[in-house]
């Protein structure tokens, strides 16, 4: 006997009923229903003691726990969202007008009023079809023939087609033929006598979207037209609406996220694909597997408890391992398919989840390091990195209220001047966005509330300027790894361009006696120790221009190393720098720290355009860089750049190497 005196079998009994009752009532589609129906039949036959029992009880919970047909309803207000948007978010401009475009579409494309065609040649029929649909709103539009439809279809699209099976001549599937044909998007409906239904389910088979039968019911026209148009609606508006948030860390690309799906009303939800190392992750498991589960895209959208969230793919570039199980990139271009996501499969629930209605929002460091098929499907909207002035404005505007709250300060809020944060930007972090001044400006604040709690009062006001600054952080993390160097023979500054924004490397070179062999060190990529050799073979063979002697790489070895090891280093815009460093070294003329260079060399000294002008800007002002080198050809990137991003800095554009030599290296 079990609890209340119930035998076990009544029990299992009971467990049962519930969850049938639980399947009736979850909304799933009828596919769905019946697998689950057909688990709850094999459960019922066998007893709670054997292992596929609680398994399979728990499957069927899970099930009853989606959101099948539960959804949030769109909020789209474009003024709302505008205001949403801009009260989280400082600047970032662009960004907004793109998303709020992108909403704008979505906004008409779902209100415009739809257009309706009525096919049928019983006068009669078209007449209350039309009636009925005109008070729906609809605009509609009638034809009493095949041809006549014809004629209709050439001159103009429809959302929904609604036609008569059995007409003279050109007949509904002709109708449909011809729609499909034209217009892929637009739903057919077919009407059908009783005399013809095996037609019209041949006709769904060719693509119908459904088919009401005569004599006509009010109800039933009203409805499959609406269902019809949702269908329309969904695929047309889900088009293209992959948004792929590309930049460096801490530029606010999540926080833009969850600000869209707050102006839409709808749940938000993320998930991180950064170091994920199995498909199973994204799709789940087989539910013969031990522990199976299902995957995280299903799992959130249980969580979230709706089935249209925002749903933000995090680090999409980084997905691509060698060592992945399965293949990523085709499961997540099903997922990303408006034409395939309808029905998404994981392999746990190993029934149909639609996902179509989800917003995905993909984010990247690198959009170009995502897989081609993938990339195409995104519209990619850029971050870059912040000038020091945008950083000072979020942090007082946005980030220290923000801390403050956490931190439980805000009945006596601490105030931090604008030096402050300044110097916590210039010697504390070193990051193209603001994630370390957040981190650093919460430790401030946490440092105060000890503070307050240790004195047992917090009544006291605290302005945090820079010298409390050093007190609650600390001695400097970060020099200006330009301004504070020595200048030195063969030592140039390059610029690069790195997911975690701009960066600047040294580059060194030595020479020592040898037998003409380069040395390349600091694990530089492949790309970049091509650009070294054609950096060297440049110059051996314009020796004699430079004042260098024909033959020094006769008995000499030359070595190039670049230090900071965190750095990844690959790209060939670091060879006009290796190439200035060369000649530095080679005419013993030492080079100038604060010029920093980037450009990619040709064997004939030419200098290419370069990548990431805006990032490696932004890096070239935080380390204090007072000149900047580049190609010619980046002009138009230059021009595009905002006023504070380039202002104190001296542009030097140049198109061959030569005229960048005497730019960096001093007289002897
Ligand atoms: P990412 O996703 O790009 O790494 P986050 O969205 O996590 O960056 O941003 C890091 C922090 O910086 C968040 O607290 C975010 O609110 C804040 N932030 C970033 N950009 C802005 C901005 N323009 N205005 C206000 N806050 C911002």
């Amino acid at each position: 006997m079990g609890i209340f005196g119930k035998s076990e079998e009544q029990i299992q009994k009971d467990t049962i009923k519930d969850l049938r009752q639980m399947v009736a009532e979850a909304g799933m589609p009828d596919e769905v229903q019946k697998i689950a129906s057909k688990e709850l039949e094999m459960l019922s036959k066998i007893g709670p003691s054997i292992a596929e029992y609680t398994i399979g009880l728990t499957y069927i919970d899970y099930l009853t726990g989606l959101p099948w047909n539960k959804m949030t309803e769109d909020n789209l207000d474009l003024a709302r969202a505008e205001k949403i948007l801009n009260e989280r978010h400082f600047g970032l401009q662009k960004i907004k007008e793109r998303i709020l475009e992108h909403l704008a579409v979505k906004v008409l494309v779902t209100t415009k009023k739809c257009r309706v065609l009525v096919v049928d040649d019983e006068k009669i029929a078209v007449r209350s079809m039309e009636r009925i649909l005109n008070k729906e709103g609809y605009k509609v539009v009638t034809a009493h023939s095949g041809e006549a439809a014809f004629k209709e279809l050439e001159m103009s699209p429809f959302d929904v087609v609604l036609t008569d099976l059995k007409m003279e001549k050109i007949d509904g599937i002709d109708v449909l033929k011809k729609t499909k044909s034209k217009y892929p998007d637009t739903q057919v409906v077919m009407i059908t006598g009783f005399a013809s239904i095996e037609t019209a389910v041949e006709a769904m088979r060719k693509g119908a979207f459904d088919y009401i039968q005569k004599p006509i019911k009010l109800d039933e026209v009203r409805s499959v037209v609406k269902k019809a148009l949702d269908k329309k609606l969904i695929t047309r508006s889900a088009k293209g609406s992959v948004l792929c948030f590309a930049g460096p860390p801490g530029t606010g690309k999540t926080s833009l996220g969850r600000a869209v799906a707050e102006a839409l009303g709808r749940k938000f939800a993320r998930i991180s694909l950064g170091g994920m190392k199995d498909e199973a992750e994204i799709r789940g498991h087989r539910r013969t597997y031990a522990g199976a589960m299902p995957g995280r895209i299903i799992d959130e959208i249980r969580r979230v408890g709706s089935c249209n969230p925002v749903l933000m793919l995090d680090e999409l570039d980084k997905i691509a391992g060698h060592d992945f199980k399965g293949d990523p990139s085709s499961s997540l271009l099903e997922v990303l398919d408006p034409e395939q996501n309808q029905n998404f499969i994981d392999h746990y629930l190993d029934a149909p989840f639609d996902l179509s209605n989800i917003v995905f929002i993909v984010t990247a460091n690198i959009a170009d390091n995502i897989q081609g098929p993938l990339r195409d499907r995104m519209e990619v909207i850029e971050f870059s990195g912040y000038t020091e002035d945008e950083k000072i404005r979020i942090a007082m505007d946005y980030v220290v209220s923000k801390q403050i709250n956490a931190k439980g300060l805000s009945d006596n809020p601490p105030e931090f001047t604008q030096e402050a944060i300044s110097k916590i930007i210039q010697e504390y972090t070193r990051e193209a966005g603001i994630r370390n001044l957040e981190r650093e400006v919460a430790s401030i604040c946490r440092k105060i509330a000890t503070e307050f709690v240790y004195e047992k009062q917090s009544n006291r006001k605290i302005i945090v300027t820079p010298e409390l600054v050093e007190k609650y952080l600390g001695p400097r993390k970060h020099y200006f790894e330009v301004a504070d160097e020595k200048d030195r023979v063969g030592v140039t500054t390059g610029l690069v361009w790195t997911e975690a924004g701009g960066a600047i490397i040294f580059i060194e070179a030595a020479r020592m006696k040898g037998s003409g062999e380069l040395i390349l060190t600091g694990s530089l990529g492949e790309v970049m120790r091509e650009s070294a050799q054609a950096a060297l073979s440049y110059i051996r063979s314009n020796a004699a221009s430079f004042n260098i002697s024909e033959n020094f790489f006769e008995h000499q070895d030359i070595h190039i190393h670049v230090p900071a090891g965190a750095i990844p280093k690959d790209g060939p815009s670091a060879g006009a720098a290796i190439a200035v460093a060369l000649i530095s070294l080679l005419t013993s003329r030492p080079a100038r720290r604060d010029v920093a260079v980037s450009g990619e060399l040709t064997l004939s000294g030419r200098v290419l355009p370069v990548g990431g002008i805006k990032e490696k800007f932004l890096a070239a002002r935080r380390a204090g860089v007072k000149t900047i080198i580049i190609p010619q050809k980046n002009k138009v990137d230059i021009e595009d750049l905002p006023r504070d991003v380039k202002d104190k800095l001296e542009v030097v554009l140049v198109s061959n190497i030569e005229e960048a030599v005497d730019r960096v290296l001093m007289e002897k």
